[in-house]
């Protein structure tokens, strides 16, 4: 192997690290791992049990949140919500 390639060579191996390394942070963020970040002030919660609850705050961690209701029709605010909760315990 020539020593003039190897500049080229070790900018191809940095090339192909940042590669892996978004795949593995975009997987790692997928299932969960990365999850912890600070708090979300756009998302207010008091829901302490909640995995994504930033405790120290009554704010949610998560970049956004799915609220869904779980009667056919919502008409009082018992009928809905924080879809995306998850026990911290789990
Ligand atoms: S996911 Fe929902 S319940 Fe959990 S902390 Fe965020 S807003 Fe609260």
């Amino acid at each position: 192997m020539p020593v003039r390639n190897f500049p080229r060579i070790i900018h191809m191996f940095i090339e192909i690290l940042k590669v892996k390394s978004v795949i593995l942070i975009n997987y790692l963020k997928k299932v969960g791992f990365c999850m912890k970040r600070g708090p979300n002030e756009s998302i207010g919660c008091t829901v302490t049990e909640c995995k994504y609850h930033a405790h120290d705050e009554a704010y949610c961690t998560l970049d956004k949140i799915q609220v869904a209701k779980h009667v056919p029709e919502a008409t009082n605010i018992e009928s809905t919500d924080c879809a995306s909760f998850q026990n911290q315990a789990r």
